[in-house]
């Protein structure tokens, strides 16, 4: 293992949600309907959200959004309700390998792990505490608090950094590694300049086409116990 601090994304990453993209379409449609969206977006437009390229409150407005400002708060809510349904049904779990790759790396007592995930914190405390892998993490960032989480979300590095600046990380010294499931957490790795690792779980429509992406990972793997072959 040549990395001592290790940076986790959640969803997909450690948790199985499913097919994710399905999933998010699905509380975006409800979110949509409880805010009455006029010209709710076309399935392809939807991305718009999370593009830092656009004005988030302009998007809304364009698909008809009357209170732009409950856009998270309204979808979060959702998200830990729909969360909470599908973990009973045992549908939402961890990925097999989870537990036994966190106590592998967490039993060095100098190595650091933390989440950067770019949902709310209730929700990710709330998943943490029901696996039960809680202890592992020595920090966790997430969002939910609305006033700066478009600027703070993935593919943002200020999530990353603001984790590696409270391990006081200095490059001379330490090698951190962000592992993530999307091209988001590939941009936001490599733009705090640190190693992204890119997991691929299954093969689907959001990592298929990753070696066209922009922004290539320094590594790919299909499951955590590659991670201690890098
Ligand atoms: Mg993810």
């Amino acid at each position: 293992m040549k990395f001592n601090i290790y940076l986790f994304d959640l969803d997909g990453t450690l948790l199985h949600l499913g097919n994710i993209r399905t999933y998010v379409d699905q509380i975006l449609e409800e979110t949509f309907d409880i805010l009455e969206a006029s010209n709710p977006p076309e399935k392809n437009e939807k991305y718009r959200l999370w593009s830092p390229e656009e004005d988030f409150f302009d998007v809304l407005e364009e698909w008809g959004i009357k209170h732009p400002q409950n856009f998270w708060k309204v979808f979060d809510e959702l998200d830990f309700k729909w969360r909470k349904i599908l973990i009973e049904k045992n549908q939402i779990f961890l990925y097999k390998d989870v537990y036994n790759t966190l106590e592998k790396i967490f039993k060095h007592k100098e190595y650091k792990l933390a989440i950067v995930s770019n949902a709310a914190y209730y929700i990710v405390d709330f998943i943490l505490d029901n696996f039960k892998i809680t202890q592992y993490f020595h920090e966790t960032f997430s969002l939910g608090y609305y006033e700066k989480d478009q600027e703070f979300a993935k593919p943002s590095p200020k999530g990353i950094l603001t984790i590696l600046n409270k391990f006081k990380f200095d490059p001379r010294e330490s090698k951190a590694i962000f592992i993530g499931d999307s091209k988001l957490d590939i941009v936001a790795a490599k733009k705090a300049n640190i190693n992204a690792c890119l997991i691929r779980r299954e093969i689907g429509p959001r990592n298929k086409h990753y070696k066209e992406w922009d922004i290539q990972p320094d590594f790919v793997i299909e499951g955590l116990n590659d991670l201690f072959y890098l």
